[in-house]
């Protein structure tokens, strides 16, 4: 586990809003991740929150920042772009981030511990496997989990599978 010091204050101003926008999908009934992309130089430019509960269960906002980014940005400004993300990446948008050609990852809470999370609350593995993005993408370079949101996206995720406190 990577230690939240390598996060700068500037990545914890967006993280900060990443955990917000989690927190907005799970108060009108959707799965608790958010996640956004900013440039070089640190502005954001696109944002989103986890859509699944429509039922398309690929709607994850990691997804949609790199279909946003290939639509919208040229390939050198994806690989300098930085994508903060409430929640690691899954395998699926790992390898959509990989494949646009984006920059670094800094994520709030890890994969591992969702993982770990879910195991302690006896919820069933999901179908695809909690790779971490290092073992899908090994040339992006990734930052997290961050102590203090880790905790607080926690309990996000206890709040969504009711899970008494
Ligand atoms: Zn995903």
């Amino acid at each position: 586990m990577t230690s939240g010091s390598l996060l700068t204050a500037q990545d914890h101003v967006h993280l900060r809003r990443c955990v917000d926008l989690a927190r907005e999908a799970l108060e009108v009934g959707d799965e608790p991740f958010g996640s956004l992309i900013a440039d070089a130089s640190g502005t954001v430019l696109f944002e989103d929150r986890n859509r699944v509960a429509g039922g398309d269960a690929t709607r994850h906002p990691e997804f949609e920042i790199a279909r946003w980014a290939a639509q919208n940005m040229d390939a050198a400004a994806r690989g300098t772009a930085v994508v903060y993300t409430s929640g690691e990446h899954c395998p699926m948008c790992s390898a959509a981030h990989a494949w646009v050609g984006l920059g670094r990852i800094v994520y709030a809470s890890s994969t591992a511990q969702l993982v770990a999370w879910r195991a302690e609350w006896c919820l069933e593995p999901g179908p695809v496997a909690p790779l971490p993005i290092t073992v899908i993408a090994p040339g992006i370079e990734v930052a997290g989990p961050d102590l203090e949101l880790s905790a607080e996206v926690r309990e996000l995720h206890r709040r969504l599978h009711g899970v008494p406190g």
